[in-house]
This record gives C-alpha cells, sequence and structure tokens, in this order.
C-alpha cells in the first residue's frame, strides 16, 4: 500500500481538513507555505497520467471542492494548486495528489 493509501486507511496518522466518501484533504507534513494542503482521491490513481475515463470523476470532485476547502482555510487573496507528475517533476509520493500553497504571497516563478 503507498503512503496516501496508509493515510486513507487510517493506518498513518494525518492533519485533516477535509473528507468526503471519494476524496481528503490534509495538512503537508513539510509546509512550502503558511497553508499548505494536500487533496488526494480515497482511491489508488498514481499520478496525472493516471487519470482515464473510469477514475475522471473523482478528478472533477476534487476540483469542484478546492476552492470549497481554500475558502475554508481563509485564503480569500488567492492560493497556488500544483501536482507534480513524475521524476522531472521531482514527484516524491506516487498517489496523485494536489498541493494547496497560499496564505502568503507566493514566489512569482515556478520552477
Ligand atoms: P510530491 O513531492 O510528491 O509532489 O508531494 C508529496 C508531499 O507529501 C510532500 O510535500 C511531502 O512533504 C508530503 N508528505 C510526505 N510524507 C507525508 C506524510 O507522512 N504526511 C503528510 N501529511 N505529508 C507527507
Ligand atoms: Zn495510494
Amino acid at each position: 500500500m503507498c503512503l496516501f493509501c496508509k493515510i486513507v486507511a487510517g493506518e498513518i496518522p494525518s492533519n485533516k481538513v477535509y473528507e468526503d466518501d471519494k476524496i481528503l484533504a490534509f495538512r503537508d507534513i513539510a509546509p512550502q507555505a503558511p497553508s499548505h494542503i494536500l487533496v488526494i482521491p480515497k482511491t489508488h490513481i498514481p499520478s496525472l497520467d493516471g487519470v482515464n475515463e473510469e477514475n475522471v470523476e473523482i478528478v472533477a470532485h476534487i476540483f469542484k471542492m478546492i476552492p470549497k476547502i481554500a475558502a475554508e482555510e481563509g485564503l480569500t487573496n488567492g492560493y497556488r494548486l500544483v501536482s507534480n507528475c513524475g521524476p522531472d517533476a521531482c514527484q516524491t509520493v506516487p498517489h496523485l495528489h494536489f498541493h494547496i500553497l497560499g496564505g502568503a504571497k507566493l514566489a512569482g516563478e515556478m520552477a
């Protein structure tokens, strides 16, 4: 089981900010901004490259919920959404996740 599947299963604790039957949002263990939340599907999808006709609905649901999670977090002045896909993007956990970063003026450059 991958690290984030273990978090979904409750085998590894996490600081949850939102949960429903399809997705989980929790605080990143090593925050890179004052607010750094990870949003993941509860089912294992390795990365954006694993999105397909069968599972795209859960990704749509994640995108529907991200503005609500950001609003609940108080990110009224904006936020950044990041999904690292594969080695060149330095993806370290092989389970699709979206980083919500905010709570301060972020760097203008992304890479
Ligand atoms: P990636 O580098 O794959 O885009 O992002 C993985 C993220 O997961 C990193 O920002 C890292 O800090 C975070 N992370 C790794 N292990 C854990 C963990 O056990 N708990 C939490 N909450 N975040 C983790
Ligand atoms: Zn997984």
